[in-house]
């Protein structure tokens, strides 16, 4: 049998949580080529962190990997969700239906669980407008659709038991894992974080093989938005000054060494900062989808929201240092390099 990342993961979990208890579990999703890792706790109870997209075969898939452990996704007692995305909650109704479980999150991704249809609605009017201000042309802001009906087919909404409290340690078989608010990917995500063995469960937070996007977010409690690379950058250096051993991530391989993969990270955002700069220095003004186009020229038409975020992100963030000016207010937005 070929080695799958799994079987490398498992390895390392071995090698590395020998006698913690943890298990990695991993689902497919409905999206070709996308997998996602689901981890198994047994004591105090039987725990999951993260539950997959509601997809028939993913569930399948995760109750076959409980077996061997001597369980069932009927025994799970508690789902503990890292964000919001459906790759990470879409089933949590569904095995909470099975089993009787409680799902645990934090106040702001309660708030997307339990009204996740509404959230989607209004998501998707955000996105809307933010894609026509970007000044991405109406035939490809018309596929959102598709897009939204997508997330709405994979998940459903789900009551939320217990909200979690950033700081809160959180006992998992012998470690205690504290929570710690890592926004960046979204202004929600947590990582969960055990100080004294040097473990944390990262969720999309810190990935090893994907750079997650920091994505643009429908302001809700934060009046002026907040800037999401600047945040994604400044939680990135909290996580390296935890000296952690091993970082298990939402999707992929586990990370021995999250120091390097944080400033292989860090560098990458300075690289694609500086791009920005170059690309917009080329014409007096530029729309945010002219610089996208600039960066990605192939770009397949379902990565318009995330390809036009991470330029948002970095333009948003050289705004705020005086680099760059948005022109007007009107749509869309231009922007030019201060001289
Ligand atoms: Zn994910």
């Amino acid at each position: 049998m070929k080695e799958t990342g799994l079987e490398n993961a498992e390895r390392v979990l071995t090698d590395l949580a020998k006698g913690r208890g943890i298990h990695l579990l991993e689902a497919p999703t409905p999206v070709p080529g996308l997998r996602v890792n689901i981890y198994f706790v047994e004591r105090p109870v039987p725990t999951l962190i993260d539950a997959p997209m509601k997809d028939v075969l993913s569930l399948a898939e995760l109750n076959e990997q409980l077996q061997p452990l001597g369980h069932s996704l009927n025994d799970i007692e508690v789902i503990i969700v890292t964000h919001p995305h459906i790759d990470h909650f879409g089933s949590a109704a569904d095995i909470a239906e099975m089993s009787g479980a409680q799902v645990w999150a934090t106040e702001d991704t309660a708030r997307w669980l339990e009204n996740y249809d509404s959230e989607c609605l209004e998501e998707e009017r955000f996105q809307r407008a933010f894609l026509d201000r970007a000044g991405v042309p109406a035939d490809l802001i018309a596929g959102l659709g598709q897009y939204f009906q997508f997330l709405k087919e994979f998940a459903c909404p789900v009551r939320v038991s217990r909200r979690l409290g950033v700081g809160e340690v959180i006992e998992l078989d012998s470690g205690r894992f504290r929570l710690e608010h890592v926004p960046g990917h979204t202004p929600w995500c947590v990582m969960m974080v055990d100080d004294s063995k040097k473990i944390a469960f990262t969720g999309d937070f810190l990935l090893k093989d994907i750079s997650s996007n920091p994505l643009v977010q429908r302001p809700w409690n934060l009046p002026d938005g907040y800037r999401s690379i600047e945040a994604y950058a400044s939680s990135l250096r909290r996580a390296a000054g935890m000296g952690l051993a091993l970082a298990l991530p939402g999707h992929g391989e586990v990370m021995r060494d999250p120091r390097e993969r944080i400033s292989t990270l860090l560098g990458f955002m300075n690289a694609r900062t500086k791009q920005v700069m170059d690309i917009l220095g080329t014409r007096p003004d530029m729309t945010i989808y002219e610089i996208v186009e600039g960066i990605f020229p192939e770009l397949p038409r379902d990565e318009i929201f995330l390809a036009v975020s991470e330029v948002f992100a970095h333009l948003d963030l050289l705004e705020g240092k005086g680099v760059v000016l948005r022109k007007s207010e009107s749509v869309p937005s231009r922007y030019t390099l201060r001289r």
